[in-house]
């Protein structure tokens, strides 16, 4: 089915298909012409399935038809973002889809200077992109005015939510009209985005593109069993044997984010780090070199990760394996994007066995698991019978010739 059977104008059609875009995937699909009608919409779609070209297009579709220049520091369209990554892709993708038409779109996050987003909300914009809390201060600042939005998006709910963002969102939808469309994309439909959903929203047309809590299914995932104090070394070898040419690495903390980059760094694999603690400016340059390949390696934290839009991203390794079984999900939805094939790799100590099955109960499925030659976890660690000599691999020859052997972890 072509984009144009969709009711899109032809100038959405030919920015659709400047971007290689065919077909619509599931959600642009359902979502595109019950936005176009004007009705909310309560979606679960995960990143990756193109869900910000699907609540995109019908919206510059709908602002375009409609249009009035906007009053000077009022907002026709806001789309709220749990971080400043996603705020400035979601911008980017408005300004790329909408190239043919005469709208006004911005972003603005904080982190970074305040005078340049005052000023380029000054004359009034047809979209605005922006995370809650610095939302709130041009709110306060009188810089920005709610009291005209046409149409609300709330991107990735559920992140907002668990990053704390409620009573933020609850302040700036007060200063909306009631009469407005409301769209609400979270990767899961929990009893908290049903309660958001419920105060927001009128009668929301229900879309639901990803089973519950279910890992997208041309992504091959395996985890390796491996000792704490192994696995950065098991993951440099992964990454030169397999000749990766860009890996994204999930760690737990932003301390152990930084200290792995390093040590791949020092191991000859080029690294950066994205977390919450870098500077806007590091975090955006960590991306654009991890985009253009100067960076092999990316290794960031949930938070910053979340949102992350990179095209064709083959692989994703979990350093460790989040303490959210939810954060599992988003972390490998990363790779395998809009129908490519992708790889999720996680490196599992036995001290995370627990966790492991909490993630294979959560998505469903048993993620198949292998020790590799030469980096077998200690057999007191895994609870086996102690063993006289040591593994003939061990940090020797790291080739690891053969399959190597299937084995369970102990739970
Ligand atoms: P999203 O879920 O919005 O983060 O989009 C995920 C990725 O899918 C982005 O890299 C988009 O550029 C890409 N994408 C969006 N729509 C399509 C489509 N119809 N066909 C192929 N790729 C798409």
């Amino acid at each position: 089915m072509p984009f144009s059977t969709l009711g899109l104008r032809a100038e959405l059609c030919a920015a659709v298909s400047e971007h290689g875009y065919t077909t619509p995937t599931p959600i642009q699909e359902r979502a595109i012409p019950v936005i176009l009608a004007g009705q909310d919409v309560l979606a679960a779609a995960q990143t990756g399935t193109g869900k910000t070209a699907g609540f995109a297009l019908p919206m510059l579709q709908r602002l375009a038809a409609n249009h009035q220049p906007p009053r000077p520091r009022a907002v026709r369209a806001l789309v709220l973002t749990p971080t400043r990554e996603l705020a400035a892709q979601v911008c980017q993708s408005f300004k790329d889809y909408g190239s043919g038409l005469k709208l006004r779109s911005a972003v603005i996050f904080g982190g970074v200077g305040i005078h340049p987003q005052i000023q380029a909300m000054a004359r009034g914009l047809d979209v605005l992109v922006a995370t809650p809390g610095r939302l709130l201060d041009h709110l306060q600042q009188g810089t920005c005015v709610l009291d005209r939005v046409e149409i609300l998006v709330l991107d990735e709910a559920d992140r907002m939510l668990d990053m704390g963002f409620i009573r933020d969102i609850k302040k700036v939808v007060a200063l909306m009209p009631r009469q407005r469309q409301t769209l609400l994309f979270s990767a899961t439909f929990s009893s908290e985005i049903r309660a958001l959903a419920a105060q927001f929203q009128q009668q929301p047309v229900e879309i639901d593109v990803a089973p519950r809590n279910s890992t997208a299914s041309q992504i091959s995932q395996i985890a390796y069993a491996v000792d704490k104090g192994r696995k950065r070394e098991l993951l440099s070898w992964l990454i030169g044997s397999n000749n990766w040419q860009q890996v994204l690495v999930f760690a737990r903390t932003k301390h152990g984010a930084n200290r792995l980059a390093e040590q791949l760094d020092g191991d000859g694999l080029k690294s950066a780090a994205i977390h919450g603690n870098k500077s806007q400016g590091a975090r955006t340059k960590a991306l654009e070199g991890f985009k253009n390949g100067s960076v092999r390696v990316l290794v960031a934290t949930d938070i910053a990760a979340r949102g992350l839009d990179i095209d064709q991203l083959p692989l994703v390794v979990n350093h460790d394996l989040p303490d959210v079984p939810h954060d599992y999900v988003h972390r490998i939805g990363r790779t395998g994007r809009a129908g490519r094939e992708g790889q999720a790799i996680s490196l599992v100590a036995p001290d995370e066995a627990d966790l492991l099955r909490g993630i294979e109960r959560l998505v469903n499925q048993r993620i198949p698991q292998q020790i590799l030659p030469g980096y077998e976890p200690s057999p007191r660690a895994l609870g086996a019978a102690p063993v006289a000599a040591r593994s003939p691999h061990r940090g020797g020859d790291r080739s690891g010739s053969g399959r190597a052997p299937q084995r369970r972890f102990s739970r």
